[in-house]
């Protein structure tokens, strides 16, 4: 392919800082190597509200089907009007809507950081389409029911079909990583919904003899990585406990603001930073948009590998590396204990793009 089609949805909060910030430093990557890209920007959240009526259109949809990839910003849903709340959350709708099932969140301390973990350097595996998220475990509305005005049911919903393709996806990047899966549930009380997951991860996991299999609770497992962390390879779970523990692998590994993810299925892509819209510093310019940075490295991983296109992979370690650098010279955001600025950063790892080496 000679050019790529990327859509960038910018979305609440930080969310304008730390795109701003990103496309800046992708740009510079992409001008440092032969690549076109188009930019396709789309309205998200707040700004769709304001423009057509809706956090997240039709339209956006239609447009997104014809990009290669995407890259989304964070989302306040919490605070949209009360026509909305019934809805999926912009990002829910779009895992959902595009059937986005394997949410990829690395954690890997950051070295010359505040890590809490040392030598933490794993991978979450979170299932994306279902599980006790109700608001994308539904074909049509969602998973709960104020029954009166005292009682509501919230379900969880577990399918063969979801397990095994997230259990696939985490065993066969164990393959390419050490080889170690650690499935996390809650069978001994959620047992026929958790217990379902747990047992269909073991059989795929009997298609991977080579690799080393575990199991934990999900309150033993968040102890364990606050104990012993840097032990862990691969970790595969469902829905919201993945969303939960990779907050505290973001954290554990030196900041949530550094927490990468990917969403994907077999055919598309986003990339999306695992922190929310942190409306607490929105505004403030010391959003650290490495999450951000590190989301897209994951996704043009993910388009160069999809594409076999060297370019692609060449632009990634050119944003990595750069980021690195920028770290390595003690330039961070003050979640990370420095005194540096969302765009600050961005400029400074800019001139690192101008500096390094050609990848
Ligand atoms: P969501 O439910 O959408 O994940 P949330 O409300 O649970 O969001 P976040 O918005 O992720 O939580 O914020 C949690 C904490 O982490 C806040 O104190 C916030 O300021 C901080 N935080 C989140 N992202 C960043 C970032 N990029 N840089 C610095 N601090 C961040």
């Amino acid at each position: 392919m000679n050019s790529y089609k990327v859509a960038v949805l910018a979305g609440d909060g930080i969310g304008k800082e730390i795109i701003e910030a990103n496309q800046q430093v992708i740009e510079a990557c992409v001008d440092a190597t032969v690549l076109d890209i188009e930019w396709v920007a789309l309205p998200m959240g707040w700004e769709g509200i304001h423009k057509e009526g809706t956090p997240l259109s039709e339209k956006t949809k239609e447009t997104l089907q014809t990009c290669d990839a995407w890259i989304l910003g964070p989302h306040d849903s919490a605070a949209y009007p009360q026509q909305f709340k019934g809805e999926r959350n912009p990002s829910g709708e779009l895992r959902h809507h595009f059937d986005l099932f394997a949410n990829v969140r690395p954690a890997k301390s950051m070295q010359k950081s505040n890590a809490r973990i040392r030598d933490m350097d794993l991978v979450i595996y979170r299932e994306n389409t279902e599980g006790y998220y109700v608001d994308r475990n539904m074909h049509t509305g969602l998973g709960e029911f104020k029954v009166t005005e005292d009682v509501v049911v919230s379900t969880g919903v577990f399918t063969r079909k979801a397990i095994t393709r997230i259990a696939e996806a985490a065993f066969e990047a164990a393959m390419e990583r050490r080889k170690k899966v650690t499935i996390v549930h809650k069978a001994n009380v959620i047992r026929l919904g958790t217990g379902f997951f747990l047992e269909i991860c073991r059989e795929v996991a009997d298609k991977y003899p080579e690799v080393d299999v575990e199991d934990y609770h999900i309150d033993a497992m968040a102890a364990h990585l606050v104990r012993r962390g840097g032990d862990f390879d691969v970790i595969v779970t469902e829905n919201m406990f993945g969303d939960i523990l990779s907050d505290l692998t973001g954290e554990l590994a030196g900041s949530l603001g550094i927490a990468p993810s990917i969403n994907t299925s077999k055919t598309q892509a986003m990339a999306q930073a695992a922190h929310g819209s942190a409306p607490d510093i929105e505004g403030k310019n010391i959003a650290n948009p490495i999450g951000m940075m590190h989301s897209t490295v994951m996704l043009f991983e993910w388009l160069a590998k999809k594409h076999d296109d060297e370019r692609l992979t060449r632009v990634a370690r050119k944003m990595e590396e750069s980021i690195a650098r920028t770290i390595h010279r003690n330039i961070v955001t003050p979640d990370l204990g420095g005194s540096a600025t969302t765009s600050s950063f961005a400029e400074a790892v800019c001139a690192e793009v101008a500096n390094g080496t050609e990848v």
